[in-house]
């Protein structure tokens, strides 16, 4: 198995449905900024919603860009998870899932930020009045089990930081659950990092970039053109990215 082309990807962006996205994250910026920078491969990951997706997906068609259906999860002990999808249909099922297990707190707009549901053509359509940057009902084990069942991947978000991190959190990464990839902030340096808690170092790491203005697209830590897609990663990510 050999990844031919020096493929660059950016797993972790939030569209304008993420309260705290810019506004101007919509799912056809995101596209246009990130083939201009050469990415090939993208995820636009929102706070436990899917809602832009499809839209992404329609937008991203014939462009060359290859968009992987994914959301960022906040488990019930406040962990934030990145899940992927091979198929859209597998991630809007997911979706009403989550949905079914938010809890009912509103919006409040002046302090959050606009939550927006955008269409094909790129316009605005709705507004999402639930909150949706908060715990869900799910455990850590529950979105693990969920995800994998439907045929996804789950890599927990940023495991170097303070807040959201599973190590944060829970204190360590459960060894059962099926977990290959973790992702590393940016702003962290991976090697460091890894040196730092060695019992990390069996995982497969990315980086994202975690992006919610157009201009911090594809800046995934020394990486300014998204992460590479190296050999260890593909073996991983294959089935997503056909
Ligand atoms: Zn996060
Ligand atoms: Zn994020």
């Amino acid at each position: 198995m050999t990844v031919k082309k020096d493929y660059r990807c950016d797993l972790h962006i939030h569209s304008c449905l993420s309260p705290c996205a810019d506004l101007l994250m919509t799912p056809g910026n995101i596209i246009r900024e990130a083939l201009r920078i050469g990415l090939d491969f993208i995820a636009i990951t929102d706070h436990n919603s899917a809602g832009n997706v499809r839209a992404a997906m329609e937008l991203a068609r014939d462009s060359g860009l290859k968009l992987i259906p994914g959301m960022e999860v906040e488990t019930r002990e406040e962990v934030h998870l990145l899940c992927y999808f091979p198929v859209l249909e597998s991630l809007l099922e997911w979706d009403e899932i989550m949905q079914m297990n938010l809890p009912d707190i509103r919006n409040d707009e002046e302090f959050f930020g606009y939550q927006l549901y955008t269409d094909e053509n790129d316009e605005y359509i709705a507004k999402e009045e639930r909150l949706l940057t908060v715990a869900s009902r799910l455990s850590f084990s529950e979105v693990v089990e969920g995800v994998r069942g439907l045929g996804g991947m789950v890599v927990p978000a940023h495991v170097d930081r303070p807040v959201n991190s599973v190590i944060r959190q829970l204190g360590f990464i459960p060894p059962d659950e099926e977990i290959d990839i973790i992702e590393i902030s940016r702003n962290t340096g991976a090697g460091k990092f890894l040196e730092k808690h060695p019992y990390l170092q069996h995982y497969v790491y990315i980086t994202g970039s975690d992006s919610h203005y157009l201009t911090d697209i594809g800046k995934c830590g020394r990486e300014e053109r998204g992460f590479p897609l190296t050999e260890e990663l593909y073996i991983f990510l294959e089935e997503f990215l056909n």
